[in-house]
């Protein structure tokens, strides 16, 4: 009589917690799921209203999905979602300053290299000049010179012709002079295009280093670990932006709806943060499938 008594609680505990965790599994495949906003860390720079702005985003992006009502706010509600800060947000903060300090270098190096476009254009343009005036100047100089060989020949210059090359040779030692100080400026016009062209060099190595280094560190796709879904609450603990914080609602509500990863890259619901639309995240056919499997007739007795 005892055991008997023994087995009957035991199966009423039994049938119990069968209908919660039924009740737990399946009530989201009818009605939508009461969620409110909890704790949110100052630290992240964001208010309650904002964050909820965002849940609201990342809920619609589920709902038009479906025809109906998925997620419902619920203030007072014990399913919380809260920002909870740590060292990822931290490495975030370094991450943006780092990526500040390309934009810094990037722009330092475009402006240097705008200066040096147009001083080595202006330097060519110069050297045309110069190449076109001293041969004009050699043209002139061989003219005069066979003049005066030609005028020897004959025996020597009237003072009249004596006159007119005097003043010929006059004219082409200014012209000379003229185009010394042509090519003194152009020896400083090609040293400074030079330094400059070494600046960019420098510069673009530098920018370069930069970039690999914050790649390094901070590039690779990163998986959804900046936020987690424990069966009680989310927990959000890491984002860059607020599209990037809508992504991650977005998919830790998947996980509060009770699906698990899918394969395609481009899914809310994959394990990774790469190909998602960011700026306007759009459940795959893969995201939407899961969903229908998870709350199809089958799946439900899974449950049991
Ligand atoms: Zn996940």
């Amino acid at each position: 009589m005892k055991n008997v008594l023994g087995l009957l609680i035991f199966l009423v505990v039994a049938c119990g917690l069968g209908f919660f965790v039924y009740y737990q599994g399946t009530s989201i495949c009818r009605n939508p799921l009461d969620y409110a906003i909890g704790t949110v860390d100052g630290r992240f720079g964001i208010d309650q209203n904002r964050l909820l702005t965002r849940v609201k985003e990342a809920e619609a992006v589920w709902e038009k999905g479906f025809t109906r009502e998925l997620f419902n706010y619920q203030p007072g509600s014990s399913f919380k979602i809260n920002l909870v800060f740590d060292e990822r947000q931290k490495q975030t903060a370094e991450a943006n300053q780092s990526e500040a300090g390309i934009e810094i270098s990037r722009s330092m190096y475009d402006q240097i290299l705008k200066e040096y476009n147009q001083q080595a254009a202006s330097y060519q343009v110069q050297l045309n000049n110069y190449n076109y005036l001293v041969d004009e100047f050699e043209r002139k100089l061989e003219a005069y010179n066979s003049k005066v060989a030609a005028i020897n020949t004959r025996g020597g210059a009237t003072p009249k012709e004596h006159q007119v090359l005097e003043a010929e040779r006059k004219y082409l030692e200014d012209q000379k002079k003229i185009l010394d100080s042509i090519r003194a400026e152009l020896s400083s016009s090609v040293l400074r295009v030079n330094s400059l062209g070494d600046q960019v060099n420098y510069l673009a190595k530098q920018l370069n280093i930069e970039v690999d280094t914050h790649n390094q560190r901070f590039g690779e796709a990163r998986e959804f670990d900046q936020g987690e879904y424990n069966g009680k609450e989310i927990n959000i603990y890491q984002f860059e932006g607020i599209s990037d914080l809508r992504l991650v609602l977005a998919h830790e509500l998947g996980h509060a709806l009770g699906i698990e990863h899918v394969e395609n890259p481009k899914s809310i619901m994959y394990y990774l943060m790469d190909k998602q639309d960011i700026k306007n995240p759009v459940l795959s056919s893969e995201d939407i499938q899961a969903f229908t499997k998870r709350c199809s007739s089958g799946n439900i007795l899974n449950f049991f």
